[in-house]
C-alpha cells in the first residue's frame, strides 16, 4: 500500500526519505509543496525526475473530491460537501471577513455526542477524520477559491476532543512554518465540554482559542439538550474552565445556541450570568438553524437581541453570530445528511 505522506510531519518525512536513500532536505521540499496545495509529485519541479517517479510508486498525496459547492450570492460564503476515499462525506464552510478569510472544518464524519438539535449527530459517528483529511479541507478550499485562508475554526461536524490525537497532529501540521504557517491564535477549537481533554489542551495548545458549547447552564436543561452533560456536569465543567483560564491567561468563548422557547428567555439569561460571573469569557449567541429532522426552531432576531442586551448591560462581552450565507443556510450537517452514496 502506498503511504499517504501528507499525514507525516517533517521529522517523519525525513525518516521516510532517509529510508529511501535520499537526503533529508527533501522532507521540507515535499512538505512545503504538499501544504501549498500541490497534489501530484509531477508538479514538484525542484525534485529530480527519477525521484518524482519513485515517489509516485511508493507514496500518495491525499485529496478530497468536491461533491457539492453552494455559493452565497449575498456575501460569497461557500459551503462544500467533500467526498472521502471510503465514501463518507464531510462539510466545510468558507467565509470572508474584513480581517481575512476563514474556514470552518469538520473533525469527524458524523458525531456520537448526540446533541438533540444538531443534524451532524443524527446518524451517529461514522469515523474519525485523519489529520490530512482536516488539512485537505483547507487546501481544497484555498485552491477552489484561489485565496489564502487566515483563520481556522474546528466547529464543523464532529467533536474534536473525541478525536484528540488527530486534532493535535492537524494543529502541528498547519502551524508548521514550512507549510500553511497558520498562527495558533488564528485557530479556534470548539468542544461540547469533554473535561479531561480540556485539561490536556490547556497544556498542549494554550495559544489556540478554546470555545465551549453551553446552550444551557442548569444541569437538567443542559442534559436534555446535550447528553454529554450527564458525564461532565455544569459545575465540574465551569471549574475546569476557571483552571484553564488561570493556566493559560486566555479568554474562553462560550457558544450558546438560542432555541425558541427552550433556552432563550430572560430567566435563562439570568441563569447564564450567575453561572459565568467572574469567568474571563466571551459569549457567542447562535440562533438555531432549524433542522427538519427535529422539532426545534431558532430564536427570532429581536428576541436574540434582547437576550444579548441583558448580558451586555451587566458587562458580559456578547455577540450574536453574524449570519453569513443566509441564502444557503442549510443547517450544519444537513448537506451531508442528504447525501446518498
Ligand atoms: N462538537 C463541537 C463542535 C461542533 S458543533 C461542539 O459541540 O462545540 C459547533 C457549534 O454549532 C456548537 O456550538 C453546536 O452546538 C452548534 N450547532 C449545532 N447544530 C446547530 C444548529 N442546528 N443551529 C445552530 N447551531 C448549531
Amino acid at each position: 500500500m502506498k503511504s499517504n505522506i501528507k499525514e507525516m510531519n517533517i521529522k517523519e518525512l525525513k525518516v521516510f526519505f532517509q529510508n529511501m536513500g535520499e537526503p533529508s532536505f527533501r522532507a521540507k521540499q515535499v512538505f512545503s509543496w504538499m501544504h501549498r496545495g500541490i497534489f501530484s509529485f509531477e508538479e514538484m519541479t525542484n525534485l529530480p525526475k527519477n525521484l518524482r517517479e519513485k515517489l509516485d510508486e511508493v507514496a500518495e498525496i491525499s485529496h478530497l473530491e468536491i461533491l457539492k459547492r453552494q455559493i452565497s450570492k449575498k456575501d460569497g460564503t461557500r459551503k462544500y460537501l467533500f467526498g472521502l476515499h471510503d465514501g463518507n462525506a464531510i462539510e466545510s464552510v468558507y467565509m470572508q471577513y474584513k480581517h481575512g478569510n476563514s474556514i470552518c472544518i469538520s473533525s469527524q464524519a458524523g458525531c456520537r455526542m448526540g446533541c438533540r438539535f444538531c443534524a451532524s449527530t443524527i446518524n451517529g459517528l461514522q469515523r474519525n477524520l485523519t489529520a490530512s483529511e482536516m488539512v485537505d479541507q483547507i487546501l481544497m478550499v484555498e485552491k477552489d477559491t484561489a485565496s489564502r485562508i487566515s483563520n481556522v475554526v474546528v466547529m464543523g461536524t464532529g467533536e474534536p476532543f473525541d478525536n484528540y490525537e488527530n486534532l493535535c497532529r492537524f494543529l502541528e501540521l498547519i502551524h508548521d512554518k514550512d507549510g500553511l504557517n497558520m498562527g495558533l491564535r488564528n485557530i479556534t477549537v470548539s468542544t461540547c465540554g469533554i473535561i479531561p481533554k480540556i485539561k490536556e489542551f490547556a497544556k498542549d495548545y494554550p495559544q489556540v482559542n478554546l470555545a465551549i458549547s453551553l446552550h444551557a447552564v442548569e444541569d437538567n436543561a443542559r442534559s436534555k439538550l446535550m447528553p454529554i452533560n450527564q458525564r461532565y456536569p455544569m459545575d465540574d465543567l465551569l471549574q475546569v474552565c476557571r483552571e484553564y483560564i488561570q493556566q493559560t491567561g486566555r479568554r474562553i468563548t462560550f457558544e450558546y445556541t438560542l432555541v425558541a422557547g427552550v433556552n432563550d428567555t430572560p430567566k435563562h439569561a439570568q441563569q447564564l450570568m450567575s453561572k459565568l460571573a467572574g469567568i474571563l469569557c466571551h459569549i457567542n449567541l447562535i440562533p438555531l438553524n432549524a433542522v427538519k429532522e427535529n422539532q426545534w426552531t431558532g430564536t427570532r432576531r429581536e428576541a436574540a437581541e434582547q437576550f444579548a442586551e441583558i448580558l451586555d448591560k451587566k458587562g458580559f462581552p456578547v455577540t450574536i453570530r453574524r449570519e453569513l450565507g443566509s441564502d444557503i443556510s442549510a443547517a450544519c450537517g444537513q448537506l451531508r445528511l442528504n447525501q446518498k452514496y
